[in-house]
């Protein structure tokens, strides 16, 4: 596992990934490269809509322990009373598990985030985007980005690195 291998552990998952979460990856992973890819493994689902919190935080704590991905079948009534216990004894230890599938069976989807501009951010950043004019350059950048904002007609414009 690299250091630059993105793992999304999500227990609300729908098959993709949501703009904010895109960027929220990007924002940690500052890329110099085009896209990153992330893995996201088919870990257990949560069978409700309140435990976020407490799946993302047994999560984190399972895959510190086992520094691999795991799908480990936490006990959902048992979720909460387990963290206040650790809060009380201040110490954190293992969630409560029925099981757990091994790493090599876990399912994996694979998904691409394209990344743009000088802040290396999705094209959902929130404002329009415009090309650079350099000759082998291709790459797009977020008007706010690079001060564009209200210029009304563009014509050719060099990014940063090509006007250097
Ligand atoms: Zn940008
Ligand atoms: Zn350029």
């Amino acid at each position: 596992m690299s250091s630059d291998t993105v793992y999304l552990l999500d227990s609300l998952y729908n098959n993709e990934l949501s703009p904010e979460v895109e960027t929220q990856i990007a924002t940690i992973m500052n890329t110099t490269e085009n896209s990153i890819e992330v893995n996201v493994p088919d870990i257990l689902q949560q069978d409700n809509s309140v435990d976020c919190g407490l799946h993302c935080i047994a999560n984190a704590i399972q895959f510190a322990t086992d520094r691999k991905i795991t799908k480990t079948v936490f006990i959902t009534r048992h979720l909460r009373p387990h963290w206040l216990e650790c809060i009380e004894s201040g110490k954190i230890s293992l969630f409560p598990s029925s099981r757990q599938i091994h790493h090599s069976l876990i399912e994996m989807q694979f998904k691409d985030i394209s990344v743009f501009c000088i802040c290396r951010l999705p094209d959902h950043y929130g404002t329009k985007m415009t090309k650079c004019s350099g000759r082998d350059c291709h790459e797009w950048f977020h008007i706010e980005c690079v001060n564009l904002c209200g210029k009304e007609s563009l014509g050719k414009w060099f990014c940063p690195l090509c006007s250097s």
